[in-house]
């Protein structure tokens, strides 16, 4: 427990960022090595979207894409974004249309719903081209409104330079032998990376799914790992900043999600079991003996507990 409460806060704007990191003991990892993770789901969501979300919506205001309040936010996202979205546009008086692959979990909706967001749905079969093509129409149909574009905005990436990035690097010390992030946007991976190798000499490890390897060269393919793995590289995916590409399997980061919440207590998402499970290899190497490395868990379990299968 902290000594000292904090003060009151006016918005939950505030709660943004700042959240802790913690170390993580994961079997087969050496002696010596210090595994931490910075953990997301800490964020007023329980995601690490809050911070690029923040960020887009403020540069939007202050470039004139949106006004102050009352503009129209209209995105497409099936999963963390949305939600994120939804709850601060709520809080800058911003109208706010998910377009939502209509296999997205229940909760999902009633989440969104619960925020106040309007939902459009679209046919999932054919992946998510054909929901980002109609969140455009939606877009230019409805005049004055403004289309964040995640994974072309320049502002996700600001986001976790200016946060993510020297947060981590304050609370370790500047201790950070590699740091290991999983890619969907590739905002927080490049932001990140991008701040750190700045500072120090930082062995930067992408984490993508072994069944969608489109980093590592291989072919996009439906997988099990919801936030990582679009299918593509995003044009905000910096590869100079990449020195390595883990492929994870499905099974692996499932299992290793598991492990942490029953050795740490901490209810992980998926992506975080990914990115533990790239880490575990990557300890076990002679080079990296003695070694911190740091990696983000962007979101809580809880989200997916519906899609869990035992
Ligand atoms: N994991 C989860 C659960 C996510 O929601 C996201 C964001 N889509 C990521 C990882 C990857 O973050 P980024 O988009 O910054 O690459």
């Amino acid at each position: 427990m902290t000594e000292t409460p904090s003060p009151p806060v006016r918005s939950l704007e505030e709660l943004v960022g700042r959240t802790p990191t913690m170390e993580v003991r994961l079997a087969g990892v050496p002696d010596g090595v210090r595994l931490l993770a910075k953990l997301e789901m800490f964020n007023p969501l329980l995601n690490v979207k809050d911070r690029a979300v923040l960020y887009m919506l403020r540069e939007a205001e202050r470039t004139g894409l949106l006004p102050a309040r009352g503009g129209t936010v209209i995105e497409c996202s099936s999963g963390s974004t949305g939600i994120s979205l939804a709850a601060l546009c709520a809080v800058r008086g911003h109208r706010c249309v998910i377009v939502l692959p209509d296999n997205a979990t229940a909760e999902r909706h009633q989440i969104l719903r619960e925020l106040g967001a309007e939902i459009v749905l679209v046919p999932h079969e054919e992946g998510l081209l054909p929901a980002w093509k109609y969140a455009e129409e939606l877009h230019r149909e409805t005049p004055g409104s403004w289309l964040p574009h995640q994974d072309r905005n320049p502002a996700n990436v600001q986001a976790h330079y200016e946060t993510t990035g020297p947060e981590l690097w304050e609370t370790c010390a500047g201790r950070i032998d590699v740091f290991v992030c999983g890619v969907g946007t590739g905002g927080t991976l490049t932001g990140v990376a991008r701040y750190l190798k700045e500072r120090g000499n930082v062995h930067v490890v992408a984490v993508e799914p072994e069944r969608s390897a489109v980093l590592s060269g291989g072919e996009a393919g439906p997988h099990g790992i919801p936030g990582i793995g679009a299918g593509y590289v995003s044009d905000l995916t910096d590869l100079s900043v990449i020195d390595e590409v883990v492929a994870v399997p499905d099974e692996a980061a499932a299992a290793t999600r598991r492990e942490i919440s029953r050795s740490t207590g901490l209810l992980a998402g998926v992506s975080a079991g990914a990115a533990a499970h790239a880490c575990r290899v990557l300890s076990r190497r002679e080079r990296w003996a003695g070694s911190t490395i740091v990696t983000v868990f962007p979101d809580t379990g809880e989200r997916y507990l519906s899609l869990a299968s035992d």
